[in-house]
C-alpha cells in the first residue's frame, strides 16, 4: 500500500489559519490511492460561536465599503482563480479524485458565478418612484444581511462553494463557508486567494466540521441565512431547523435524472452525450444523468447496443491520468454503496448490461468502479427510485413520450432532465409538461449557466429561491423602501390629518 505524509489541517478565520481547538478530527483521503492523506478538524459549537463573533466584525466593515471598492476585490479574486487554476485542479484531483481535466471544467464554471456577481453595482440598484402623491418620492434599497452561512458537499469542491457564496459577499454580507469534510483542502486554498485579493479578515471564513458545527451555526442568532448543498435527507433536516431558528434557509438536495430517447433522435448523438452526462465525474454530479428512458422497443435495442460498445472503451484511472475518463469515488463507503444498488437491482430482475464492478484499476486500494448499465430497470425497484452516487446507471424502456413524462413527473426527485429528439413537437410538449427544474433539449446536462437560475422541483430542493443568477441577489438581501417628502420652505404647509390619503 502507497503511504503519504499526513498533514493536520486547520481553520481559516479572520485572514489567517487556525488550529481546531475541539480535538476531533476526520480523515481526509486521496481516493485515487485510497489512502489518508490529512487530519482536518471538526469544530466545536464554542468554536463556531467566536468565528460568527469575527465574521460580524467583517460584515460591520465590508458592508460599509462601496459596491465599487468591494468589486476591486472581486476582480483581483477572478484574476487569482484564473491563475492558480492548475495548483487548484489538482488539489480537487487529489481529495476528491476527478480527473484533472473535470476539476478545471468545475473551476470555469466556478468562474461564471464570480463575473455574475462582478455585476453586484448594476442587481443592487433599487427602483425609485418620482412623487407618488404628495410630493413624495418612494425608492427601496437592497442591503445585505449580515453573517451568512454555506454548507457545501464533496463533489464539487470549488464551483458549488463558490457559486453559493460569492454572490452573498458581493452583496455585502460576510459568509462563514463549511465545505464538506472529505474535500477541505480546496476550500482552504480558495479563502487563501481571497485574502491575497485584498478582502478583509473575517469577510470570507472556512470552519471545517461535521453536524456538531453545522448545527452550531443553524441555531446562532447571527446567522441570518443559510445555503446549503448536498443529500436530500440533510438538506430536508438543514431547511427545518434552520427556518426553525428564523433564518433564510435554501438547501439543494440530490437528483435522478432522465434523458428520454425519442425514435427519431440520432443514436450516436443520444449514446456520446449519455456516456459523458452519465458517467463523467465518477457519475459523483447532482446533474449526472442516471436514467436512460429510450422509447420503443427499437430505440431501446439501438441505444444499448452503442452504449455497451461506449461503455467497454472507458478507462478509469488516476486523477492525473490523463487518458482516464473518469477517477475514483469519494470512499470506501461510497463505492460499496454502489456495489450493494447493483446487486439489489440484479436480485429484482434488472438486466446487467455492462458490469463495471471490477474494473482494471491503477491502484488495487483506490475506490474505483467502472461503468455499469442495468437494462430493463422497472419503476418498483429501488435502484429506479433512488439516488446513486456512483457509476451505476439504468435504463427504463417505455413506450410513449406521455408515459416516460407522467412517470418522471411522480418520481420524488426533480433536479434535471433531458430530451433527444429532432422533433419540435415533441421538444415542446417536454419541456411545457415536465414537473422538473433544469430541462434540457438535446443536450447532455441542462445545468444553467451562472447567470441563469439554478434549482430542482420537489423533494431535490426545499426552501425557496435558487442557485446561481438573480435570485441569490434576493436571497442575500433584504429590502428597504422609503418614501420621502422634502419641503420646500416657501411651500411650508403643514396641517394633521387622521385618513389615509386618498
Ligand atoms: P451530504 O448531505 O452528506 O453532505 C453535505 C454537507 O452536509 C457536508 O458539508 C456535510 O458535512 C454536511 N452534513 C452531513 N451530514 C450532516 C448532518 N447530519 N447534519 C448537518 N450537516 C451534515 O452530501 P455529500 O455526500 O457531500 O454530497 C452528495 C450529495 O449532494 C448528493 O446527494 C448530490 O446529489 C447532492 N448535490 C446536490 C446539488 C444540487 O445542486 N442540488 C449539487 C451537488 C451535490
Amino acid at each position: 500500500m502507497k503511504t503519504e505524509q499526513i498533514v493536520k489541517l486547520g481553520h481559516y478565520i479572520n485572514g489567517e489559519t487556525v488550529e481546531g481547538k475541539s480535538g476531533r478530527y476526520g480523515d481526509v483521503y486521496n481516493p485515487s490511492l485510497g489512502v489518508k492523506i490529512a487530519e482536518v478538524p471538526l469544530a466545536s459549537a464554542e468554536e463556531v460561536n467566536e468565528v460568527v463573533a469575527l465574521a460580524q466584525k467583517g460584515f460591520e466593515k465590508w458592508s460599509k465599503l462601496s459596491v465599487a471598492r468591494r468589486m476591486e476585490v472581486f476582480h483581483n479574486f477572478r484574476a487569482l482563480l484564473v491563475e492558480n487554476t492548475d495548483k487548484l485542479a489538482a488539489l480537487i484531483g487529489k481529495e476528491n479524485g476527478k480527473t484533472i481535466d473535470d476539476a478545471k471544467g468545475e473551476i470555469s464554471r466556478g468562474l461564471e458565478s464570480v463575473d455574475f456577481a462582478l455585476g453586484a453595482p448594476h442587481l443592487l440598484k433599487g427602483d425609485h418612484s418620482v412623487n407618488v402623491g404628495g410630493e413624495i418620492n418612494a425608492y427601496y434599497m437592497k442591503k445585505p444581511l449580515g453573517v451568512v452561512t454555506s454548507i457545501a458537499p464533496f463533489n464539487f469542491p470549488v464551483m458549488v462553494p463558490v457559486a453559493m457564496s460569492v454572490m452573498a459577499v458581493a452583496v455585502g454580507n460576510a459568509m462563514i463557508l463549511k465545505p464538506s469534510e472529505k474535500v477541505p483542502f480546496s476550500a482552504l486554498f480558495v479563502a487563501e486567494l481571497w485574502a491575497e485579493a485584498g478582502l478583509p479578515a473575517g469577510v470570507w471564513n472556512v470552519v471545517n466540521g461535521d453536524k456538531e458545527a453545522v448545527d452550531a451555526l443553524l441555531e446562532h442568532k447571527d446567522v441570518k441565512a443559510v445555503s446549503f448543498v448536498g443529500s436530500t435527507p440533510i438538506a430536508e433536516a438543514i431547511y427545518e431547523k434552520g427556518t426553525k431558528h428564523h433564518k433564510r434557509v435554501q438547501a439543494f438536495g440530490g437528483g435522478k435524472n432522465n434523458m428520454i430517447i425519442m425514435p427519431d433522435a440520432d443514436i450516436d448523438t443520444a449514446v456520446n452525450s449519455f456516456i459523458g452526462a452519465a458517467y463523467g465525474g465518477t457519475s459523483q454530479r447532482c446533474m449526472a444523468i442516471s436514467t436512460a428512458m429510450p422509447i420503443g422497443e427499437k430505440t431501446a435495442d439501438a441505444f444499448v447496443a452503442r452504449l455497451k460498445e461506449k461503455i467497454n472503451e472507458l478507462k478509469v484511472g488516476t486523477y492525473d491520468d490523463e487518458s482516464a475518463d473518469f477517477g475514483a469515488l469519494i470512499s470506501a463507503e461510497a463505492k460499496a454503496n454502489v456495489l450493494n444498488a447493483i446487486e439489489e437491482a440484479i436480485e429484482e430482475g434488472a438486466v446487467l448490461a455492462a458490469d463495471g464492478r471490477h474494473p482494471e484499476v491503477p491502484h488495487e486500494e483506490g475506490f474505483y468502479l467502472g461503468a455499469t448499465l442495468l437494462d430493463h430497470v422497472t419503476p418498483d425497484m429501488k435502484i429506479y427510485k433512488e439516488e446513486v452516487f456512483g457509476p451505476a446507471r439504468i435504463v427504463v424502456r417505455v413506450n410513449t413520450l406521455e408515459e416516460a413524462i407522467d412517470l418522471i413527473n411522480e418520481h420524488e426527485f426533480g433536479n434535471g432532465v433531458t430530451i433527444f429528439t429532432d422533433s419540435g413537437s415533441a421538444a415542446r410538449k417536454f419541456t411545457e409538461n415536465i414537473e422538473v427544474g433544469m430541462v434540457g433539449v438535446n443536450v447532455p446536462i441542462p445545468i444553467p449557466v451562472g447567470y441563469h437560475n439554478f434549482g430542482g422541483w420537489k423533494r431535490s430542493s426545499f426552501g425557496e429561491g435558487q442557485m446561481f443568477g438573480p435570485d441569490l441577489v434576493r436571497f442575500f438581501t433584504k429590502r428597504k423602501t422609503v418614501s420621502e417628502r422634502w419641503f420646500d420652505t416657501a411651500y411650508n404647509e403643514s396641517k394633521t390629518d387622521f385618513n389615509f390619503p386618498s
